[in-house]
This record gives structure tokens, sequence and C-alpha cells, in this order.
């Protein structure tokens, strides 16, 4: 891509551009764990493999689905993904982070979201903070991201954050959890790009 090359050599860093629910946040699990308690059942994340929790429950529980994942403060206090925080700090010594997550989804989530990041993430600059509809007009090296919708419109180089309702989806480099990423983007401890001689 011609922008890459050119943005390179003026000295542009690479940037990643971050999904955050379900890429950096627990959020299936918090909705899992609301949605139980209000059904007095005991859904796994294991029972969700290759499936949306919206296809594994009753039609008619649809929308209180929606509806938990609309409360102020669903959000706010959703666990942080194992090893985000540490590597993307280490990220940040080689790359532009910019945090990409598709808020217009929920609109109710974007203060919750803000203040989140900067709880857990206090080292990313809130500029670099992107609350979009559609992805694809993000211009990036990399996306890490749980969606295969939005990889497929991506410009650059996708990266699949493994998550159940994806576990049988192929077309991209499948990262398990953060140490992945870190072993993918920092090969050696070395930017991608460098350590393949791009
Ligand atoms: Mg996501």
């Amino acid at each position: 891509m011609s922008w890459f090359t050119e943005d390179r050599r003026e000295g542009r860093r690479p940037r990643i551009c971050v999904d955050m629910d379900d890429t950096m946040a627990d959020t299936m699990a918090e909705h899992i764990a609301r949605y139980n308690a209000e059904h007095g059942l005991s859904v796994t994340k294991a029972d969700l493999h290759g499936k949306w929790l919206w296809d594994h429950v009753p039609r008619e529980h649809q929308p209180d689905l929606v509806r938990i994942m609309c409360a102020e403060d669903f959000f706010e206090d959703l666990e942080v993904l194992p090893d985000a925080p540490e590597v993307l700090l280490r990220l940040q010594e080689h790359y532009d982070i910019f945090i990409a997550t598709a808020a217009m989804e929920v609109p109710s989530s974007f203060a919750s979201k803000f203040r989140w990041l900067k709880r857990h993430f206090p080292f990313l600059p809130y500029r670099n903070f992107v609350f979009c509809g559609d992805k694809s007009i993000l211009r990036a090296e990399y996306l890490i991201d749980d969606m295969p919708r939005y990889l497929k419109t991506f410009e650059g180089q996708g990266i699949l954050f493994s998550a159940p309702h994806n576990a049988l989806v192929t077309g991209w480099p499948r990262v398990e959890n953060w140490l992945e990423v870190e072993q993918y983007l920092l090969p050696g401890g070395v930017p991608r790009a460098l350590a393949q001689g791009g």
C-alpha cells in the first residue's frame, strides 16, 4: 500500500489500532455473568464455541441481552484481559497505539469506556482514542480485533484476537492472548517490519 511507504519515509511510526471489547476488556464475561444472574443459569464461555451469546440464548431472552449491555454501568468495571496493559506499554515504545472501538453500537457506553481506558491504560494519550462506527475508516498498519467483519474491511494487516465466537474463523493471523500479540508485533523485541527486513 503506497501510503504506508510514503508515511514511513516521512518518519511516521507504524500504527496499531486495538479493539476494546473482547480484545482489551473481558466484555463477554460480564455479559454472561449478568445474563446468568438474571435468569439463574450457568452459561460459560465454553458453551459459546463458534457462536455468539446471542445465538445461544432462547429467542425470548435476546431483548434482555441488549438491555444488559445498554445499562449505564455495564462498561464501567470490565476485567482487563491478562497482560494487555504491560504489552501495550512495551508496544508503545515502537508503535503509535490507537484504541478503536465501535462505540456507536452502544452510545450509552461512551463515558464509561473513556473512564475505563484512563483508569487501566493511563499511559495511552486520550487523543489516540477513536470511538467510531465503521472501522474501515482506520488508517494503520495493524488492527487487533476479535470481530472478523472489521478485519475484512481493514486495509492494513488484521490480527484476529481469539474469542469463542470466532473459534472457527480463518484468514488472519490468530493470537490467543496478549503475550502472543507481543510475539507477533515485537518478535525478538524488535518491531515486526524490522525483524522481517521491511
Ligand atoms: Mg471486540
